[in-house]
């Protein structure tokens, strides 16, 4: 979306657009007004929701409340009390700071605020419809502020018809709210379900308040763990093996009480259990990492819970060494070779000198060098270090990993992959199309059979997913502007994506009456595509494809490629081929497309020499 539109667009509308980046569903709301209520310095946050959230979902707080003012302002775009300069960005210790939550939610529900200081007589109370202020007036309150969400998405009809049943957006709910409170465990927190009381937490140390969320069995099944430096701490408990679940339930990072996923984090986590677990099994863990904000990048998603850092490697490594010398003392792992496992050893110079603290072997607590329990056998000190630095660029080099798009979870992960030897060489021969249909091409041992299709699918889909999560793509202009005409549901729909598509690279304007201006699509897309087709059959790919997955941006990247891959009986040239195959195989997963169907198939010289020698 570009400045101008906002511009264009009655704030009514634009805070429409921008809520649906910031607000997917009911579970949304709970997360930004809980998060709101911590800000406020609450210790008492009730929380109530009606019909998993669609009719109401309401939070009070006894946090610092509001003036009438500062209420009033508080619903306006971009306001909030939380960020007042760009470098404030770096020096964050609240939840929010775009000032975009409260402006979002009123614009697609019914709202009433009430809020009161301690230190003023009386509150203030305020209505809101669709961004509109039906009422404000004085009002007696108690000290804190009560937000009640009516009717979420009433004038979306899109997105409401795609919320999921209640009882799978009551989870989504449980989810958010949870995670807030095992961030937080001196703040009480209950949890009201239609009128009955589903979870109540009393204040108590983070030890309490997961046995209080998981349950009185894990009394017995958390091993704590700690470690510090300069730049990086680490806290929190980590469950027994025993505690280890085949299903995705009870994994928790949080940087700085910030509840994040990442699948690069939870495989240091699961590396560091090593054999202790079967494969198929998830470790639990509410984990703690407390860094230099000026390390990490916090704004790069909306709903904020992907975090970029620098020094992945450097996270993961003591993450693991931390998590494996926490099961260590709790006598799990009693012999463990701490010193194998020293990602801190001074050979390692790939990391940034600058990063001194953590780069010395003084960063590596020295009780942990002391339990080391045995040398590794043979080998000279710097021999050893050579061989650990081998392993472990090996191990990064190498590193595969599968991820949930909808959970972060990690489900599968490979040290090594097998389709790097199905990799074709640069420099092979041609490749030969078959049928306009598949692309034939020579490999080592045999040959590959792309399916073209599939494999562009696959190309564009990781692509794609990439630009929504990460950078926004180049758009290529179209030689003249077009009209698109939709439906009113279609262009509901059309507009609640527009943020996403204009990152994608498209470059679309509402214009009202269910009419948007194309002015461009992705540089990826062009030429092959005819610009108001392609968008439209995106929007029926789109309904169709509604219960892929629940996260938002895997459907449209999937939707996208889906729609948008060459298709089966287009004729490709030598180039293009080769591009086509070279990119297949830089993917995360070339091996499928995003929809579970194969992108190649591999035939091996032995086989075919033995259908020649059979009869
Ligand atoms: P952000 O949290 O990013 O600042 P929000 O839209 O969530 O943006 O909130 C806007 C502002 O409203 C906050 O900065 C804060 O000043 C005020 N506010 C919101 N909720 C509360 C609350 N529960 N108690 C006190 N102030 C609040
Ligand atoms: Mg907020």
């Amino acid at each position: 979306m570009t400045d101008n539109l906002v511009q264009l667009l009655p704030d009514a509308i634009a805070n429409q657009i921008a809520a649906g980046e910031v607000i997917q569903r009911p579970a949304s709301v709970v997360k930004e007004l809980v998060e709101n209520a911590v800000d406020a310095g609450a210790d008492e946050i009730n929380l109530i929701v009606k019909d998993a959230g669609k009719t109401l979902i309401q939070v009070t707080d006894n946090g610092c409340g509001m003036s009438e003012t500062d209420a009033r302002m508080s619903l306006e775009r971009h306001a909030t009390s939380k960020l007042r300069t760009a470098e404030d960005l770096f020096t964050l210790h609240t939840m929010g700071f775009r000032g975009e939550a409260l402006a979002s939610i009123v614009a697609i529900a019914q709202v009433e605020m009430k809020t009161r200081r301690a230190t003023d007589e009386l509150g203030t109370r305020l209505v809101i419809e669709g961004s509109e202020v039906i009422t404000q007036e004085p009002a007696a309150a108690p000290p804190g502020t009560s937000l009640s969400v009516r009717n979420l998405f009433y004038n979306v009809p899109a997105r409401r018809n795609f919320l999921k049943s209640d009882s799978v957006e009551l989870r989504h709910i449980r989810e958010e709210y949870i995670r807030i409170a095992l961030a937080h465990p001196s703040i009480r927190f209950d949890l009201h379900v239609n009128d009955r009381l589903d979870l109540s937490l009393t204040a108590g140390n983070l030890r309490q308040r997961i046995i209080a969320v998981f349950g009185k069995k894990y009394r017995d099944l958390l091993v704590p763990i700690e470690e510090a430096t300069d730049v990086l701490s680490i806290g929190g408990y980590v469950g027994k093996p025993e505690a280890a679940r085949k299903s995705k339930v009870g994994q928790f990072f949080f940087i700085n009480d910030r509840y994040i996923r990442s699948s690069y984090l939870h495989h240091a986590v699961t590396m560091a259990y090593d054999e202790l677990l079967s494969k198929d099994s998830y470790p639990f863990y509410v984990i703690f990492l407390e860094i230099d904000p000026a390390r990490i990048d916090v704004n790069v998603h909306p709903t904020k819970q992907e975090i970029k850092f620098e020094d992945e490697r450097l996270i993961y490594n003591y993450l693991k060494a931390t998590i494996r010398h926490g099961l260590g003392r709790a006598s799990i792992m009693p012999t463990i070779d701490f010193e194998a496992d020293n990602p801190f050893s001074p050979s390692r110079t790939s990391l940034q000198p600058n990063v001194s603290p953590l780069d010395s072997d003084e960063a590596l607590p020295s009780k942990m060098n002391r339990e080391t329990p045995h040398t590794p056998s043979g080998g000279s000190e710097a021999g050893r270090h050579a061989s650990n630095l081998r392993n472990w660029e090996k191990l990064y080099d190498n590193l595969s990993v599968e991820v949930d798009t909808d959970t972060g979870e990690v489900l599968q992960s490979r040290m090594g992959r097998e389709d790097e030897n199905d990799s074709p060489p640069a420099q092979g021969r041609a490749p030969y199309q078959l049928h306009q249909r598949y692309i034939v091409s020579a490999i080592k041992s045999g040959w590959l059979l792309v399916d073209q299709q599939a494999a562009h699918e696959r190309i564009l889909y990781e692509n794609f997913l990439t630009t929504l999560r990460e950078k926004p793509a180049a758009s290529q202009a179209s030689l003249f502007p077009q009209t698109l005409d939709l439906a009113h549901a279609d262009a509901d729909l059309m507009s609640s994506l527009l943020p996403e598509l204009n990152q994608l690279g498209f470059d679309l304007e509402a214009f009202g009456g269910g009419s948007f201006i194309v002015r461009g699509i992705p540089a990826e897309l062009a030429g092959r595509n005819n610009e108001l087709e392609l968008l439209e059959k995106l929007l029926q790919q789109y309904k169709n494809n509604l219960d892929l997955s629940s996260d938002g941006h895997e459907r449209l990247a999937r939707t996208l490629a889906r729609t948008a891959a060459i298709k089966r009986g287009t004729a490709l040239d030598d180039t293009e081929m080769r591009s086509l195959i070279d990119r297949l195989f830089a993917c995360g997963q070339p091996r499928v497309a995003p929809n579970g169907k194969r992108c190649y198939v591999k035939y091996e010289l032995e086989e075919v020499e033995r259908l020649f020698q059979g009869q």
